[in-house]
């Protein structure tokens, strides 16, 4: 598996550049298909935005980038795939998410609803009024929400217009309300800044809904072991099915690549703009250059030697946090990263895997993440403000710190390309680009040149490791390329016998 350069002797039906969720994920189904599949990635590990690596000391696993996995049970792809089938446990904290505030008081999003809504108090009745109808419908919300969204189908159906009327009636409501005394209004004001856009907007409300009905349907569920676990499930069944998997395997040109009846390129506008620009169309480049990216992030993972003393109750049973007080700081953080600068009390967006998996650290000591938004492209070390915010919710936590890590935005794009200038999203979430992505006028997975096609966080249905992009354009591919018809998730459900035993990962 550690090459430098493809092989050119080997012809492939499709090659796969990058081996994110959606490379992988779309690997999987060609090579369930019974076609000759290889998959090259720039790094000296498979997985993207899903790996997990002894980042400060050996024996002490933080994920990389991502860590808590709603759509790892809820996704139309990754309930197909099955990752327990896989070996792979979801650890389901009590509680998704909690936010707290000054005061010692917190919102917790229990995974139960009626114990959600008992601890909201007074806004316990409007939690269910807006969260009640998604939940009960939560298949149709996913559905949705992991659409390709290309034609008018996807936005006519019952589950959207319910889900669009929630959206709009408390965007409205939130753009609305200038009181800071809702913890409610918090709760959903840190779970839209999730999307890294105004949380008032329609895009960062949608967004926020989406994972506000996971919290209550399945849970924002953490693997034991970390997120690496759900890439080499995928990478396991690639290998079984006859796939081929290539690391330190970067792809400047695609030209380079074996012959291959389709590219799939699991890359975002910025990097397929240069590994395939000797084939692409200038107008097409033209348009790729019009993807706008938003802000980007500053990592800190950390090791502990305790659990953090959070002040609220519930606090030490949710897997997420989100640490930014009430809803005007939450609006302040965000137009000061939106002006360019960092502010000095930042939105961090912290996961506590400890909580559930002991397996992350030796007894007694405990990891734990945390992200924060910076102007893209950053090179700012802000893991001050970011222990500040935690020791504000958790007074004593910062005598617990035993090292840590650091990754700037600029380190996070460097580490992978697709997070141009640190965008952890790869690219903005604007109400046009969410639609719409990569953005209008731009076909999600196909490209000018017939057999090159793309699929990654910058197409339908957008970030996180669902796999919904490498089953869209899997989709595309086997129905043009290979006559396969109807729906590639048939491919997942029954069993298939392997067809390669003996492969392992790493041959
Ligand atoms: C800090 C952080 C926290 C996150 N938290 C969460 C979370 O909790 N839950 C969640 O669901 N999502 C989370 N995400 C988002 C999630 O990780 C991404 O949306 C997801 O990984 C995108 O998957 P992808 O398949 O598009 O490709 P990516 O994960 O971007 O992978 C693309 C791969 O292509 C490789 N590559 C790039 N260029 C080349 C080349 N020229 N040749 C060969 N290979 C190349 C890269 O090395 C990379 O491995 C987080 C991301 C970050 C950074």
């Amino acid at each position: 598996m550690r090459r430098r350069g493809p092989s050119r002797t080997a012809d492939y039906d499709v090659s796969v550049v990058g081996s994110g969720p959606n490379g992988l994920a779309a690997a999987v189904l060609f090579a369930r298909a019974g076609l000759r599949v290889a998959v090259y990635e720039a790094a000296t590990e498979l997985g993207g935005g899903a790996r997990t690596t002894e980042l400060i000391s050996p024996g002490v696993w933080h994920d990389v980038c991502s860590s808590a996995h709603p759509m790892g049970l809820a996704s139309p792809f990754m309930r197909a795939f099955d990752l327990s089938a896989h070996g792979v446990t979801m650890l389901r904290p009590d509680a998704a998410y909690a936010h707290p505030v000054d005061g010692g008081r917190a919102g917790v999003a229990w995974n139960d609803l009626d114990r959600t809504v008992d601890g909201l108090g007074a806004d316990g009745p409007r939690w269910r009024a807006l969260l009640a109808p998604l939940v009960a419908d939560w298949t149709d919300v996913v559905e949705l929400a992991m659409a390709d969204l290309r034609g008018p189908r996807g936005l006519t159906s019952t589950a959207a217009v319910r889900f669009g009327a929630r959206v709009a009636y408390q965007s409205r409501s939130m753009r609305r309300t200038r009181s800071d005394e809702s913890i409610a209004g918090d709760m959903l004001t840190g779970v839209n800044l999730h999307a890294a856009v105004p949380p008032q907007t329609l895009a960062g409300t949608a967004v926020g809904l989406v994972l506000a009905t996971l919290a209550h349907a399945v849970g924002w569920p953490i693997p034991r072991g970390g997120s690496r676990t759900i890439v080499a499930a995928l990478a396991q069944d690639i290998l079984r099915h006859g796939g081929e998997l290539f690391t330190d395997c970067r792809v400047d040109d695609v030209r380079d690549l074996p012959p291959s009846t389709a590219v799939v390129l699991n890359l975002t506008p910025a990097v397929i703009a240069r590994t395939a620009r000797p084939v692409l169309p200038a107008p097409y480049l033209r348009k790729l250059s019009r993807f706008r990216y938003g802000p980007g992030a500053c990592k800190v993972d950390l090791l502990l030697s305790g659990p953090v003393p959070w002040l609220a109750d519930g606090c030490d049973r949710a897997g997420t946090l989100h640490l930014v007080g009430g809803r005007e700081a939450a609006l302040a953080a965000a137009r000061t990263v939106a002006a360019g600068a960092h502010p000095e009390r930042p939105y961090v967006l912290l996961t506590q895997p400890g909580v559930v998996d002991d397996s992350r650290a030796p007894e007694g000591r405990h990891t734990l993440s945390a992200y924060c938004h910076v102007p893209l492209g950053s090179d700012v070390d802000v893991s001050e403000a970011v222990l500040d915010q935690i020791e504000r919710f958790a007074p004593g936590f910062r005598d617990l710190v035993v090292a840590r890590h650091v990754q700037t935005a600029a380190t996070l794009a460097r580490y992978n390309e697709n997070f141009s200038g640190g965008d952890i999203l790869s690219g903005a979430l604007s109400l046009g680009q969410l639609v719409r992505r990569p953005r209008p006028g731009v076909a999600a997975f196909s490209t000018p040149v017939a057999g090159l096609y793309h699929c990654s966080a910058a197409t339908p249905p957008g970030p996180g490791v669902h796999g919904m992009a490498g089953f869209h354009v899997a989709r595309r591919v086997l129905r043009r390329h290979f006559g396969l018809t109807g729906d590639p998730l048939r491919l997942l459900r029954p069993a298939a016998p392997p067809e390669h035993d003996s492969a392992q990962p790493g041959r």
